[in-house]
């Protein structure tokens, strides 16, 4: 009889997550219209993306898409930020980025903004590995990028 702890159990669904959004990512598509668009790329493992944002006059993120190519925890989480990013403002959309950033690579700044992202629990079971975290943290460091318009490539290097 093999009994699992909560915590086993929940690393599972994490990873069915993962899995799932890296075989069928949400929203890999271009977008013609976009007003925001950065590239990013996590050289130590070569995953790229390209991620597409439109912006409204209010500042709203009405859409979000991406293509790119790379492993499976660069695709899931882009695909996982395409679908969170949706319909939140730009300053909330940044809010993300320094959320998910400091979450995973685990330097939560006093001060920061944060916000209560449940679906994005999903990758937190990177951080045992943290040879992967930059290929999870990629997408949120191209989403500043695209909203920062600081430059049009982000890379996690
Ligand atoms: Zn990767």
């Amino acid at each position: 009889m093999n009994v699992q702890t909560d915590s086993g159990e929940l690393r599972t669904l994490y990873r069915e997550v993962i899995l799932d959004h890296a075989r069928k990512p949400r929203n890999f598509r271009r977008l013609h219209q976009a007003t925001h668009v950065a590239e990013g790329i996590n050289p130590l493992c070569g995953d790229k993306l390209r991620l597409y944002l439109m912006v409204d006059d209010n500042a709203q993120v009405i859409d979000a898409g991406f293509e790119g190519s790379g492993c499976a925890i660069s695709m899931a989480s882009a695909s996982l930020l395409t679908e969170t990013i949706r319909n939140l403002s730009v300053r909330e959309a940044e809010a993300c980025f320094t959320s998910v950033t400091a979450r995973l690579t685990q330097q939560q700044a006093s001060g920061e903004p944060t916000v209560d992202l449940p679906k994005l629990e999903a990758l937190d079971g990177v951080c045992e590995y943290p040879s992967r975290i930059k290929c999870a943290t990629l997408a949120w460091h191209t989403l500043h990028a695209a909203l920062t318009q600081s430059q049009t490539s982000a890379t996690t290097e």
